[in-house]
C-alpha cells in the first residue's frame, strides 16, 4: 500500500503560475487571493487597471497586472505573449470573467446576446486555446471554467446568460476528454447566487429574495468565501482524476425543486 500524501501537499502550489480573469472584482478576486494563498503566482486580468492593482496589493506572492478586453478577439493571443515572456507559460487558468445582459427574451436585442457570447463563451475559449499548448507539453494544468447554477437549469429573463454557461459546460467536456491523456484537466465551477456587483440589485429585490430563499436550501446568499474550497480542488494536484465535471456550490439551490 502507498503512503497517503498530506493534505497539505494535495493543495499546495507553490510555484505554479495561475491566470483568473475577472480579477478585478468579486468571485474572481477572491479567487486570485486563494490561489495566492496557496503558494501561486497569480496573473491578474480585467479591463479596470486600477482594481487589478488593487487586489494585487493584496497579495502575498509575485503577481501580474495585465489589463485587457476579453470581449476583443485579439486579447488572448496579446496575454498569452505576455504570460510566456513574463512568466514563460502558464499551469492554472480560472476563466472567470463574465456578464449579464438580463431582458425579456422577445426584446432581447442581437447586439446583448453577442456581447454576452463574447466574453462568457468565445473569450473563455479564446484564452483556453492561447495558454493550453505550454500546459499540453508541460505535462500539467488545471483549467477552471466559471459557470454558473444557471448552466444548469432555466431563468426567466435570462436567455443569452444561461446559454452562456450552459454551452460552458459541453466546452468543459469536451476540452476535458481531449486534453486528459496530457495532464490537464478542465472543469467548470458552477456558484449559485453570489452577494457581488453582477447581481447586487437583484438579491436586494424583496420579491427576488423570497423567492430565492424559498429555494437555497442552505438559507443564505453565497459569499465569494463559499467558492475557496472547490476552486482550490479544482486547480490543485488534488483534482489529478476529475475531469469533465461540474462541481455546483450553490448551498442546495439546483438539488431541490
Ligand atoms: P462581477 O463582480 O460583476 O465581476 C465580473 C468580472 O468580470 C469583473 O472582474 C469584470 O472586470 C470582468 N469582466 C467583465 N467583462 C469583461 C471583459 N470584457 N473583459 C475582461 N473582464 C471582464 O461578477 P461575479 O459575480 O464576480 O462574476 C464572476 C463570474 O461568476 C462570472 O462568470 C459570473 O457569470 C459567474 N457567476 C456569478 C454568480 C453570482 O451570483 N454572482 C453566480 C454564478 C456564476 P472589469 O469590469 O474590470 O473588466
Amino acid at each position: 500500500m502507498t503512503t497517503a500524501t498530506s493534505p497539505a501537499r494535495l493543495f499546495d502550489l507553490t510555484g505554479r503560475r495561475a491566470v483568473v480573469t475577472g480579477a478585478s472584482r468579486g468571485i474572481g478576486a477572491r479567487a486570485a487571493q486563494v490561489l495566492d494563498a496557496a503558494g501561486a503566482k497569480v496573473a491578474l486580468v480585467a479591463r479596470d487597471k486600477n482594481r487589478l492593482q488593487d487586489v494585487a496589493a493584496t497579495l502575498g506572492n509575485e503577481s501580474l497586472v495585465l489589463p485587457a478586453d476579453l470581449s476583443l478577439p485579439d486579447t488572448a493571443e496579446r496575454l498569452a505573449a505576455e504570460l510566456d515572456e513574463r512568466w514563460g507559460g502558464t499551469d492554472i487558468l480560472v476563466n472567470n470573467a463574465g456578464l449579464s445582459r438580463p431582458g425579456p427574451a422577445t426584446a432581447l436585442p442581437t447586439k446583448d446576446w453577442d456581447d454576452v457570447m463574447a466574453v462568457n463563451l468565445r473569450g473563455m475559449f479564446t484564452l483556453t486555446r492561447c495558454l493550453a499548448p505550454g500546459m499540453l507539453d508541460r505535462g500539467w494544468g488545471r483549467i477552471v471554467m466559471v459557470s454558473s447554477a444557471l448552466g444548469l437549469v432555466g431563468e426567466a429573463q435570462a436567455a443569452a446568460y444561461v446559454s452562456s454557461k450552459s454551452a460552458v459546460l459541453g466546452l468543459t467536456r469536451s476540452l476535458a476528454v481531449e486534453w486528459a491523456p496530457k495532464g490537464v484537466t478542465v472543469n467548470s465551477l458552477c456558484p449559485g447566487w453570489v452577494d457581488t456587483d453582477m447581481v447586487s440589485d437583484l438579491l436586494a429585490d424583496p420579491r427576488f429574495h423570497r423567492r430565492a430563499m424559498r429555494r437555497i436550501a442552505v438559507g443564505r446568499w453565497g459569499e465569494p468565501p463559499d467558492l475557496d474550497g472547490a476552486l482550490l480542488l479544482l486547480a490543485s494536484p488534488a483534482s489529478a482524476y476529475l475531469t469533465g465535471q461540474a462541481i455546483v456550490v450553490d448551498g442546495g439551490l439546483v438539488a431541490g425543486w
